[in-house]
């Protein structure tokens, strides 16, 4: 199964990814981890991409794109894999497809975990970090016993800047804009499947399972 995973920041794709790996063992590939690896074992390619990141600049499309298809080559890939992070424009969706039909494969699903951003919201502000310690917590999901204290330290709890309702806004609607096209462009190929993530995320595996479940046949 070749598989794209999409969704929002927040949206828990890291929870689900796990488990897609754990149960159908396919190689879950990020972007950061395959950039990572392409410079350490000092590709071409991953040469050229340490040269632009070096200099704090963009890694253009072209190198990314011949990193992905390095990526999906490799033997590991060979009964599918699980892309996540790419593509992030139409653009490089339609360059994994000259990958792919090269190859002579296909995208077999585009999983995309869909979250409200109400929710979303909630998830990614509520993060609070102890200034004497560095434990995290969550205002929702991992709260202190005591509101803005450390419960092993007595710290005071803090919100990153990062983590401010307005920075996180602004994150979600980049990612938003970015996103959409991308979306499209797959629905209209008939790989989109939207999967409801606003739920218990034994239920969100639970329906991504059954996606897969259906592919595999
Ligand atoms: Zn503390």
């Amino acid at each position: 199964m070749n598989l794209i995973f999409m969704g929002l920041p927040g949206a828990g794709k890291g929870t689900q990814a796990e488990r897609i790996v754990e149960k159908y063992g396919l190689p879950h590939i990020s972007t950061g981890d395959m950039f990572r690896a392409a410079i350490k074992e000092g590709t071409d390619l991953g040469n050229e991409a340490k040269s632009y990141m070096d200099e704090g600049n963009l890694v253009p499309d072209e190198v990314t794109i011949g990193i992905v298809r390095e990526r999906l080559g490799k033997d590991d890939c060979d009964n599918g894999f699980l892309l996540d992070g790419f593509p992030r424009t139409v653009a490089q969706a339609e360059a994994l497809e000259h990958i792919m039909s090269d190859s002579n494969r296909r995208i077999d699903a585009v999983l995309y975990i869909d979250v409200d951003q109400a929710k979303l919201m909630r998830r990614l502000t509520g993060r609070r970090i102890c200034s004497n310690c560095g434990a995290t917590y969550h205002t929702e999901f991992n709260p202190p016993k005591q509101e803005g204290i450390c419960d092993k330290c007595g710290g005071e709890l803090k919100q990153r800047d990062d983590d401010r309702e307005e920075t996180v806004r602004a994150r979600l609607e980049v990612n938003v804009k970015q996103q959409q096209p991308l979306l499209k462009f797959y629905e209209e190929k008939g790989y989109l499947r939207t999967i409801d993530g606003n739920q218990d995320i034994d239920v969100v595996f639970a329906s991504v399972d059954t996606i897969l479940g259906s592919l595999n046949k």
